[in-house]
């Protein structure tokens, strides 16, 4: 029984107010794998990379239980190219680059071995990929997330309707959700959403925290204020992994056990956001992550007496 994992791993090129890489790693499935390889191993992944992605990030995710029988790499191709520029605000960024290289011609075969997974995190990627992995699996999956971004919207809204209707838990942020739904209120767009298909659906704010609606309730987890915000990038599958590590690790999927995950999946981002691509959460022990689940516990904990 395990995780698996689906999407993009990748080169970003980043500005922050804070500073400018060239080439650093990244990828969707890249941050999911790091931040749910806490909580749950083995961890099936399924991506394209090209000749160019370095073996040292290879062996390193290996080591954190991530398996690369569903990687396929395309020795003389490169590999997906993103680069991205933040507004002063941290929030907002505009895509400048996005080059589909080896993605271009993806068409993933599932390894036997992965056909036991309880687990299947969609990460961002295209739409009729996503569908492709749920139709190759012979046993729907105990739970299925779906992770998405504007630029699909754009660019295959009518795949990815279908996909999201497909899908257990869908994960966007704020503006994604009002574009999908044409709503600007996220209660409204959290139930035509649900309308879609998804019982769950997870709204991610930013430096604002994230919220997750189910029928008509919704329940809040914030982020950490932090001293040091240097890239927001990969934030969101960060969060989605230690979401999902959570789920899996605990095999509940009850919306009780969900909130505890969006706490786990914000306590991940906060790490990620503090260093330049998945660097920090390279570096984690479980002690780390009590610590800051500790600090999250303190930030909304307090006690009030309802009179009436
Ligand atoms: P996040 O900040 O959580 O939205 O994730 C950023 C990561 O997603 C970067 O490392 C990019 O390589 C990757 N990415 C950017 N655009 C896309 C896209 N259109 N499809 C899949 N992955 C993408």
């Amino acid at each position: 029984m395990s995780l698996l994992v689906v999407g993009t791993m990748a080169f970003d090129a980043l500005e922050t107010p804070f500073g400018k890489v060239d080439r650093v790693i990244g990828g969707s499935a890249t941050y999911v794998a790091w931040s749910a390889s806490y909580f749950t191993q083995p961890i099936r992944q399924v991506s394209i990379i090209g000749g160019d992605f370095p073996t040292t990030e290879i062996d390193a995710l290996k080591k954190r239980g991530v398996t690369f029988e569903g990687v396929e790499v395309v020795k003389e191709g490169k590999s997906f190219f993103w680069s991205g520029r933040y507004h002063m605000d941290m929030n907002t960024r505009d895509s400048l680059i996005t080059e589909l290289n080896v993605l271009a011609d993806f068409n993933p075969q599932l390894p036997e071995s992965y056909q036991d997974c309880e687990f299947l995190m969609l990460g961002n990627l295209v739409p009729a990929i996503q569908m492709n992995v749920i139709n190759q699996l012979r046993k729907r999956p105990k739970l299925i997330v779906l992770d998405t971004m504007n630029f699909w919207m754009e660019t295959a809204m009518d795949d990815l309707k279908k996909a999201i209707g497909m899908v257990d838990v869908l994960l966007v942020n704020d503006s994604e959700a009002r574009q999908l739904t044409g709503e600007y209120s996220l209660p409204k767009a959290a139930m035509k959403i649900q309308e879609m298909g998804p019982k769950f659906l997870i709204i991610k704010k930013g430096e604002h925290g994230a919220l997750l609606f189910h029928d008509r309730s919704v329940f809040y987890a914030p982020a950490l204020p932090l001293d040091e915000v240097f890239d927001p990038t990969g934030a969101g599958d960060t969060f989605a992994g230690g979401f999902m590590g959570h789920l899996a690790k605990t095999k509940d999927i009850s919306f009780e056990n969900m909130k505890t995950a969006i706490i786990y999946g914000s306590a991940m981002a906060s790490f990620c956001v503090e260093k330049f691509g998945p660097q920090r959460l390279q570096e984690l022990s479980e002690q780390d992550i009590q610590e800051r689940m500790q600090s999250f516990v303190d930030l909304v904990n307090f006690d009030i007496d309802l009179v009436g």
